[in-house]
Order: C-alpha cells, then structure tokens, then sequence
C-alpha cells in the first residue's frame, strides 16, 4: 500500500507519521518511510533549494515535480513491486496545496504534470491532517528556525488549507480527514482505527 501523510505546517503530521509508522512496524509490516521533497539523494538537494532559494511559482512547482519523478521511480515503485508498504510524508496534493491553492499556479498545469511525473500511480489513502490556521501558527512559533514556506503570513496558509481541502472533497474514498487541533490521545485514537481498517 501506498500512503501519504498531508497538511499545512503545524498540524502534527510528521509526529502522527512515526507513530503510525510504528504501529504498522509492531504489526509486523513490512514499511519504508520517506518524504518530500526529497527522498533521494537529488530530492535532498532540490528540497535544499526549494525550502532556502526564493524563485518564481512556477519554477517551485517544475522542481518539486522534478524531485517527485526521481522519488516514485527510484523509491516509491520499487518499493511498492517488492510488496513494501510505503509512506511519504507529503505528495502531490502538497503541490496542489502549497504551489496550487498558496501560490496561484494553475491547477491545470498542476494536473499535467501529476499526469506526467506520476499519471498510473495514486496514493491508496492520504491522511489530511487539517487545523485551523490560528493553532497551526501557534505551534510553529516555538520552532526555532523556520523554512521559507513556514515564514509565509496567515493568508497564505488559509489558501493552503482550503485547497487541501477542496483536493479531500474530491476524492473522499481516497482521503481520510484527521481533526489536528484535538489531543494526542484523540488524534491516536482515530489512527489506530485508520491502522484496523487497513
Ligand atoms: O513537510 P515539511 O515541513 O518537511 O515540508 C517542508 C516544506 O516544504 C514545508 O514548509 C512545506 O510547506 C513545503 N512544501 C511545499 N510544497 C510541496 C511540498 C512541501 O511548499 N509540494
């Protein structure tokens, strides 16, 4: 199985992420963990660029397609050929989200090159993991240092948000929506029925 964890920045995501992943680990799953950008040796270094170097939408969004095409074919795919389950922290719908809804680049021209970079191939499930913007912010105050995407202001990421949500909306059997803002046991509790159902 293929599955992808999403949200603004803020919202938990990379921390849910270990725990499932463990949870699957303990069920005796066979799992690769990996993200974006990033998740191969060029990915790294195009996430390096992408997080520091201000550029224009639409260069952000070729380069992030660009770190994608490397990631599922020599990630990704195999992964999956070999029977490994695998989850990345963060696919397309994060370009739909960020360059997408936060950015303005044209959805068509996102959806061209989700066709191009990864046309045959779809996340079997995608846990959003939506906040409100407010409680986002506030926990990311406390971070020391922030990327150039984490310095962007509220409205930014109301339309990030909002666009996650639109991207949900249209394919409910593939998305499950997670309330962030709740507890850690809460927000568990709905992982672990998520973890049943698979
Ligand atoms: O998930 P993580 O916080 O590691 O992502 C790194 C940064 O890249 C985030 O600030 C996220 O907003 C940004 N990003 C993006 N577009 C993507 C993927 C990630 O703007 N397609």
């Amino acid at each position: 199985k293929f599955i992808t964890f999403e949200g603004v920045d803020g919202a938990g995501k990379s921390t849910h992420l270990e725990w499932f992943a463990n949870v699957l680990r303990q069920r005796g799953i066979d799992l690769l963990v990996t993200r974006e950008p990033g998740g191969t040796p060029m990915g790294e270094r195009l996430r390096e660029i992408l997080l520091n170097q201000p550029m224009h939408a639409e260069t952000e969004a070729l380069l992030m397609f660009a770190a994608r095409r490397e990631h599922v074919e020599q990630v990704i795919r195999p992964a999956l050929q070999r029977g490994t389950w695998v989850i990345s922290d963060r696919f397309s719908d994060a370009s739909f989200a960020y360059q997408g809804g936060g950015r303005g680049v044209a959805l068509a021209k996102l959806e061209q090159l989700e066709q191009w970079v990864h046309g045959d191939l779809q996340p079997d499930l995608t846990l959003l993991f939506d906040i409100p913007i407010e409680i986002a912010r506030q926990r990311l105050a406390n971070n020391v240092s922030l990327d150039r995407f984490e310095q962007e202001r509220g409205e930014f990421f109301e339309r990030v948000r909002q666009a996650y949500l639109a991207r949900a909306a249209q394919s409910p059997q593939r998305f499950a929506v997670i309330h962030a803002e709740k507890t850690m046991a809460e927000v568990q509790q709905a992982l672990a029925q998520i973890v049943a159902s698979l």
